[in-house]
């Protein structure tokens, strides 16, 4: 056993923290996490925290599920790992069996790796490389949202639209085609929802229309930009701009990485809308929070473009180390078989209504600017002023003044910027939902100083 003084002074001394600001991290206390059980994550020294964000997306039936970690142990004790390079395996098969099966008609074909960037990654690899073996040579770009977040590897950043993350790295991206985000609330084309009729869809319309000929795909997150600010699009907006895609004759890319695995009330965003994509990429709950792997599924149309004589050299020459790892793809199976076994989507949307009702006194706080919901999926805005919708100064952190407040009382939430975001397990029983808003409540209350 190690004390807990002794983890805290090696983490500060040996690690460095994605997304943080190390300055901060060395005069802050953050607990160091030891167990899971449920719904609730318990530190080194047994203090309990409700999981408010599924353990960054991830968490979908609770930790330390048996069915699941038995799983692990069973396949552990057959085979931890082979490479899909030259041999198959048996639960990377039997669990592509059963993705085909749960993904919106016509996706067929599932390549494996392990984390949601090169899942996004491998679709923009292959719609390319698709273009190029069709003769298509002048397709070399894709369309994609401002306020978009598709992962951190140059490939994915390089589709991105978030700029804090991403300007930086601006010499070293390819460039992408920009199309305004529907973040209604600070609309990019000024005006509002009540009275556009969905003007940023004629916008996206003309952009496509405009390089449709040097175009390769549009990639978007369906229905939520999660990292964006859990930006919840309009109705039918996501319809209008596969059609549109489909009509000007792109691949449609849709990242399912945090909205897949029942996220949106759904177990895919896309069902939400009958939207067929092209590619279907997805990451964060496919092992329910076990273990990593992720998957990017497309069509036998996609799949046939690679095809013929070994020195065409059309193979599509991409590949991990660990793809198609047993160990995840055992869990992921079981996952999947849980899903369906608890009836998990069916009995989110209880759920989701009393989330709904639960989050609607957030609007009568002071500095609440807007509440935004798609199914399990929650951000909540917070401004300096609500007339004005002004952000509060980026130096006051109050987004992470909230999340500490929080984990005082017990929850750990985190902030993107100023939206505080709630993302609950699918699987998470009514009370705990209720107690995970109540204290986010005051804790927003606490330390807006409302
Ligand atoms: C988290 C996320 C990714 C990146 O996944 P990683 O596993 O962190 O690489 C990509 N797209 C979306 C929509 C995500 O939410």
């Amino acid at each position: 056993m190690y004390s807990t003084d002794d983890l805290k002074k090696w983490d500060k001394n040996y690690i460095w923290h994605p997304f943080t600001q190390m300055t901060d991290w060395a005069d802050s206390d953050p607990p160091v996490i030891e167990r899971g059980e449920g719904f609730y994550l318990i530190d080194t020294e047994g203090k309990r925290y409700i999981d408010g964000v599924s353990s960054l997306w991830v968490l979908v039936h609770g930790h330390g599920r048996k069915e699941l970690t038995d799983a692990i142990e069973r396949q552990s004790k057959q085979l931890c790992h082979s490479t899909l390079l030259g041999l198959a395996n048996v639960p990377s098969t039997v669990l592509a069996r059963k993705l085909v099966d749960i993904v919106p008609r016509g996706l067929k074909k599932v390549f494996y790796s392990d984390n949601g960037s090169t899942s996004v990654e491998i679709a923009v690899k292959m719609s390319y490389q698709y273009w190029q073996q069709k003769g298509e040579k002048k397709r070399k770009r894709f369309i994609s949202f401002t306020n978009g977040y598709h992962g951190d590897t140059i490939g994915s950043v390089s589709i991105g639209g978030i700029d804090i993350f991403h300007k930086v790295y601006g010499p070293l991206l390819f460039r992408s085609i920009k199309a305004p985000s529907p973040y209604c609330y600070r609309c990019p084309l000024k005006l509002e929802r009540s009275s556009c009729g969905m003007a940023c869809v004629a916008h996206f319309e003309e952009i496509v229309k405009k390089h449709r000929d040097e175009a390769c795909a549009v990639v978007i997150e369906p229905l939520v930009q999660g990292a964006g600010g859990m930006i919840t699009q309009p109705q039918g907006f996501l319809n209008r701009v596969w059609q549109i895609a489909k009509e000007n004759g792109l691949h449609f890319i849709t990242d399912e990485v945090a909205t897949g695995f029942g996220r949106t009330g759904t177990m895919f965003a896309c069902e939400q809308e009958k939207v067929k994509p092209d590619f279907i990429c997805m990451a964060k709950g496919i092992t329910g929070g076990y273990l990593p792997l992720a998957a990017t599924v497309t069509t036998d149309e996609i799949f046939s473009g690679f095809l013929g004589r070994f020195d065409e050299f059309k193979t599509f020459f991409h590949g991990h180390t660990y793809t198609g790892n047993p160990l995840a793809c055992a869990v992921a199976v079981e996952n999947l078989k849980l899903f369906e076994k608890e009836r998990v989507i069916e009995k989110m949307a209880d759920k989701i209504a009393l989330l709904r009702n639960e989050l609607a006194r957030f609007e009568e706080l002071p500095f609440v600017g807007e509440v935004r919901q798609r199914g399990f999926m929650v951000g909540i805005e917070l401004v300096r002023s609500r007339k004005t919708k002004r952000p509060f100064p980026a130096g006051e952190k109050i987004g992470q003044k909230v999340v500490a407040e929080a984990r005082k009382q017990g929850v750990i939430i985190r902030p993107l910027g100023d939206v505080i975001v709630l993302m609950p397990p699918p699987a998470i029983d009514a009370p705990t939902l209720k107690e995970l808003v109540n204290v986010t409540y005051e804790a927003v209350k606490k330390a807006t100083g409302a």
